[in-house]
């Protein structure tokens, strides 16, 4: 199975309603190239505003975090069914800044992407390593400790069930972006980690984006690499002039 490139944008807590609405439509009013798949995940409060939006376009729509229980007294948190009904199809999970400012461990992780497949919302894990573990030669072990235990317990059908975005914490929406052989290197550990938890098949089917400061300039370069397989994308993703260059990258 050929892994569709995915370009998804996150826009974090940005946007009022309305900048969101405008910005799907700005995104969705251009022909986007046949071959991939563009989502986009808004804040909770305009996901239902951008669905009808995205009504009757090939555009996914994501949610930024998701709950595994369908209801009940979990004060702040978005049930996977609520998600639904709001348009989500798909749901970060794991985001560095869900661990880092609101320490998500990685068993919490494990447990929202396990309500998100149940409730059949393709869930995006997310994983990286900090400059702190990279510097002291630690990524790998980081990578691997990271999806084996967000995705303990977890059977997949299909690798198009899930999705992993390997995002190093260092270039997060800090303007550096790991090179095009770093995130190869990255990637490539990953998909045989994900051939061991699963099997050789499946880790070939699972799209693994690369997120961290993307933008026009680099997009090209890294989605060149064979591992590679599409770009979570945070601050260009908020302007369509910058997040529709990345949508039409140019394949080599
Ligand atoms: C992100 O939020 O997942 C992200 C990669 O942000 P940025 O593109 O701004 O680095």
């Amino acid at each position: 199975m050929q892994r569709i490139p995915l370009l998804a944008g996150n826009w974090k807590m940005f946007t009022t309603l309305a900048e969101a609405v405008d910005l799907a439509r700005a995104i969705a009013d251009h022909p986007l190239p046949a071959d991939r798949q563009v989502m986009l995940a808004p804040s909770a409060p305009a996901l239902h505003a951008v669905a009808e939006v995205l009504r009757d376009t090939d555009i996914a729509l994501a949610a930024q975090n998701v709950c595994w229980e369908d209801k009940g007294a979990f004060t702040g948190e978005i049930s996977p069914l609520m998600l639904k009904e709001a348009g989500a199809t798909m749901a970060i999970v794991g985001h560095s800044e869900r661990r880092q400012i609101f320490a998500e461990t990685d068993e919490l992780v494990n447990k929202r992407l396990t309500g998100a497949l149940q409730a059949g919302i393709t869930p995006i894990l997310c994983i990286g390593e900090t400059l702190t573990e990279r510097e002291a030669g630690s990524t790998m072990t980081t990578l691997e400790n990271q999806l084996r235990q967000g995705l303990a317990h977890v059977n997949l059908i299909r690798g198009d069930e899930l999705v992993v975005a390997y995002e190093p914490v260092w270039a997060i929406g800090t303007g550096k972006t790991a090179s095009a052989a770093q995130a190869q290197e990255a990637h490539g550990f990953c998909r045989s980690v994900l051939a061991d938890i699963f099997d050789k098949a499946i880790a070939q089917q699972i799209r693994i984006l690369y997120g961290g400061s993307v933008n026009p300039a680099n997009v090209d370069e890294l989605m060149a690499e064979a591992d590679v397989d599409g770009a979570l994308v945070g601050g260009a993703a908020l302007k369509a002039e910058t997040f529709l260059p990345i949508i039409n990258f140019k394949t080599q």
